[in-house]
């Protein structure tokens, strides 16, 4: 018998309904931990909006210190709108976990599940299923707290490309690519940018294609973004994996949630070489927090891709095995049709969703 190799999960809540999606999710893994060949060994740590009010500080330095030497981190939402820093900025210590731990791809899948209703009545709909491959270190978000607004008449944020920031991101894609090959997919990148009017864009493609002739199996492409926007309503079901810099992607994965039936579908990874982080897509929700109506779809979904991250890198073939099970059990309790959250003007909660998958695992 083989030895069971145990995996830390730092589980940071966070506020709204962090806590409500996390608290649903948690005890589906452990189920799927249960007499596996892994064990999963969860601890919850502070941090958050809530916190920074009640203490001063959002992202405490224990919680910073576990989340680094946890194996992969498991996030509910952080921020709340009326509770801010004193400059006026929001609370999201998420950002300040991908710049501190350098998880420089978010991997934003959209994919249709069976069942669930979507906004395009085109049947092709019922095929999407590609991942928006976010730049998330640098772009225009290295302005973060950096710009400058001169004699209240002129306001500047710059955008940042550099030349290691971008190839370690298209690898990354070109590699994601290449596991969606094994599984069925059609193995391409699309390069999305606006490289016909700024040399930061330019410059962000003319890495990309250096690096696609590394990966001759997959094909790679070029989409303006003002033209992804309009396919991704036209025809997303043409799309692969999309690699963009952070601010596209910023937006192009909140409408690629869209597609697949709103943000409590939407999981997402934020990725580096060292560390891995979990979370919806969605933040902290406030006009719905406490009334159970969360959608926790997106956050099954995203521990599901925790799990097959793991898998990736400890070469635990049982973790891709329970991570394709939670998966699947998603899939089961939509199909029927019935599993109706409230963001889709059904009447299923937290726990009615969460229960329906539990049922189908
Ligand atoms: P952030 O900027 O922190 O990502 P946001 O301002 O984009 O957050 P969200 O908190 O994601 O906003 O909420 C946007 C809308 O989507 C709200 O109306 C919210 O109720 C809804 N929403 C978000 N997540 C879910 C969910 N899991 N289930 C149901 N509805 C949700």
């Amino acid at each position: 018998m083989t030895a069971s190799r145990s995996f830390g999960i730092a589980v940071l809540p966070g506020d709204g309904i962090g806590p409500e999606v996390i608290d649903a999710t948690v005890p589906l893994l452990e189920r799927l931990a249960h007499g596996a060949p892994f064990s999963l060994d969860f601890s919850a740590h502070p941090g958050g909006a809530l916190h920074y009010k009640a203490t001063g500080d959002a992202l405490p330095e224990a919680t910073f210190a576990a989340a680094g030497k946890a194996d992969a981190i498991l996030f509910g939402a952080m921020g709340w709108p009326e509770i801010r820093y004193a400059d006026g900025t929001e609370i999201a210590p998420q950002l300040d976990l991908r710049e501190r731990l350098d998880l420089y791809a978010g991997v934003r899948p959209a994919r249709a599940l069976p069942g669930v209703p979507l906004p395009l009545a085109d049947p092709r709909a019922r095929d999407i299923d590609l991942v928006v491959v976010r730049e998330s270190t640098e772009g225009l978000f290295a302005s973060r707290r950096k710009g400058e607004i001169i004699d209240d008449r002129e306001a500047r944020d710059t955008m940042v490309i550099t030349r290691a920031g971008s190839e370690r991101l298209h690898d990354f894609a070109f590699r994601l690519a290449q596991r969606r090959k094994r599984r069925g997919h059609a193995g391409r990148v699309t390069c999305v940018d606006k490289a016909n009017v700024f040399r930061s864009m330019a410059f962000f493609r003319k890495v990309f294609d250096e690096r696609a002739a590394r990966f001759p199996e997959i094909e790679a492409d070029h989409h303006y973004v003002d033209a992804t926007a309009l396919d991704l309503i036209r025809k997303p079901w043409i799309f692969d994996v999309l690699v963009t810099e952070n601010m596209f992607g910023d937006i192009l994965s909140d409408q690629a949630a869209a597609l697949v039936g709103g943000m409590g579908m939407a999981p997402s990874g934020d990725i580096g070489d060292d560390h891995g982080l979990f979370q919806p897509c969605h933040g902290s929700a406030p006009d719905i927090a406490g009334q159970g109506k969360a959608n926790p779809t997106a956050t099954i979904l995203s521990a599901a891709m925790m799990l097959d991250w793991l898998a990736d890198r400890s070469g635990v073939e049982a973790l891709a095995q329970a991570a394709l099970r939670l998966e699947r059990a998603v899939d089961a309790a939509f199909a029927g049709g019935t599993l109706r959250p409230y963001e889709l003007g059904g009447r299923d909660g937290t726990r009615a969703i969460a229960d329906a998958v539990a049922s189908n695992l």
